[in-house]
């Protein structure tokens, strides 16, 4: 599997797309040894190696099985000098833990299938957040048999068997520390080599959190200090909102790519903000893990509609400001008239340029006044653009289809087909119209698109 294939969705076109950024030596390596030092001593003797970079950090951790995700809680941690030490006590996780419960809720439905019990897997879940609720000590509560019940339960719904021992769930893992973050990502470029220059690369080592392998990602617990640059191992406390939002957005990708593997990039950025606003209350991350767009100096180059995600930012923008706890929907409806979408230049605070109504089409592009404008257009129009996506996912969540939300419906039907690389075109674009009866970003007609038709409520007056 080639490295470019390692890391769908947007978080990973982000890596890639920063990948030429040049920095100083990067403390990748050092603190990878050290963490492979440890994996080394846990190793019983005459033990063989475990392959890949899941098996053999899997020793470092504690293992939570929660069903669709498991979690993973270093025993020891590495400090600013790279020393080991005694990892936090499980309660510093335990709003993690509750989370990932509450993102595994919002995809029991979405995963249906004719042979699913439904009541049962919402049981399931219901006893898992008892059970992550009780996470208030040192160490992690024991399973019980119900707990374990329940993990099965949900094993079952979203794998359609149990896992064993040797095969993992998707794998949240947490970093408590930069030095400890940095030596996840060092130690798995270690292992796998043609891993390292996708993942030890400037835009990771600022990020607040990266994807390993396919289904494991690493979530930093702090944000690089003021002095970075110098101190790349330093840590910086963040606010608890902000790590539970990041933590949240990004493990929300993770069970989204694995759900519906083959979806378009803005339907999982879509998806992630509304679990996000669903689970934490608003969602005001930004799609890097930090906030400072200049030092990354984002160039628009591939074509996609995604790459304009480098320029979220989260300052003098109108879709900020807790415009997401509704879903944005009153800066969105002041941005749509007749015409069709007004740009709102974030250096400039005015509108700037007025583009067509349709941004989720198969062959939408970003629009040629914003390529053309300058870094508050490009700024405008990608929180714009966040909002549209975070709008129109909610928006199919409240309207119905056939039997359940046409979200719901348009889930099941993409779940589990496979996503490949050069796909001619997005499985989306032929299951919309023979779910719903409409395409998406295809007419200017309500009855026949949906997108049109969200435009249309958009329009409505209220
Ligand atoms: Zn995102």
């Amino acid at each position: 599997m080639g490295s470019s294939t390692l890391l769908p969705g947007v978080l990973a076109w982000l890596c890639l797309a920063l990948a030429p950024v040049q920095a100083p030596p990067l403390p990748f390596e050092k603190a990878g040894h050290e963490l492979l030092v440890q994996v080394e001593q846990r190793r019983p003797k005459d033990a063989p190696k475990p392959d890949g970079v899941q098996r053999r950090l899997a020793a470092l951790h504690t293992r939570v099985r929660l069903g669709a995700f498991e979690l993973w809680i270093p025993e020891r941690v590495l400090g600013e000098k790279l020393q080991s030490r005694a990892g936090p006590p499980v309660k510093e996780f335990a709003q993690l833990a509750q989370d990932l419960v509450k993102l595994e809720e919002a995809w029991i439905d979405r995963m249906a299938s004719p042979s699913s019990d439904l009541a049962k897997a919402h049981d399931a879940i219901a006893v898992l957040e008892r059970w992550t609720a009780s996470f208030r000590g040192n160490v992690v509560p024991d399973v019980t048999p119900e707990v374990k019940a329940a993990v099965e339960v949900l094993e079952r719904h979203f794998f359609r068997r149990l896992l064993d021992e040797r095969t993992f769930a998707v794998t949240m893992v947490v970093a408590p520390t930069r030095a400890q973050y940095l030596g996840l990502i060092g130690a798995a470029a270690e292992i796998e080599k043609e891993l390292g220059a996708g993942l030890c690369i400037e835009f990771q080592r600022r990020a607040s959190s990266a994807q390993l392998v396919p289904g494991m990602m690493v979530l930093a617990f702090t944000g690089i200090g003021d002095s970075e640059r110098a101190n790349p191992l330093k840590d910086r406390e963040l606010d608890a909102l902000e790590l539970r939002q990041n933590n949240v957005h990004a493990s929300a990708h993770m069970l989204s790519i694995w759900c519906t593997p083959a979806a378009p990039g803005w339907w999982g950025e879509g998806l992630a903000l509304c679990d996000t606003i669903a689970v934490c209350g608003s969602d005001e991350t930004v799609c890097t893990g930090h906030a400072d767009v200049q030092a990354t100096t984002p160039t628009l180059g591939s074509g996609s509609l995604l790459e304009i995600l480098l320029w979220v930012t989260r300052h003098k923008s109108p879709y900020r400001g807790g415009a997401s706890a509704t879903w944005f929907e009153a800066p969105l409806r002041a941005a749509v008239d007749a015409e069709g979408l007004k740009v709102f230049d974030l250096d400039k605070t005015e509108f700037v340029a007025r583009i067509p109504a349709t941004l989720l089409g198969e062959k939408a592009a970003i629009p040629g006044a914003v390529v053309a404008g300058g870094s508050g257009a490009k700024k405008g129009f990608a929180e714009l653009y966040r909002a549209w996506c975070a709008a129109f996912v909610h928006w199919l969540a409240t309207n119905p289809g056939r039997d359940d939300s046409l979200l719901n419906e348009l889930c099941r039907e993409l779940k589990q087909i496979p996503w490949q690389p050069g796909m001619a075109r997005n499985p989306l674009y032929e299951v919309a119209p023979t779910v719903t009866r409409r395409t998406i970003g295809a007419s200017d007609a309500p009855d026949k698109d949906l997108e049109a038709a969200f435009v249309a409520w958009l329009s409505k007056k209220k």
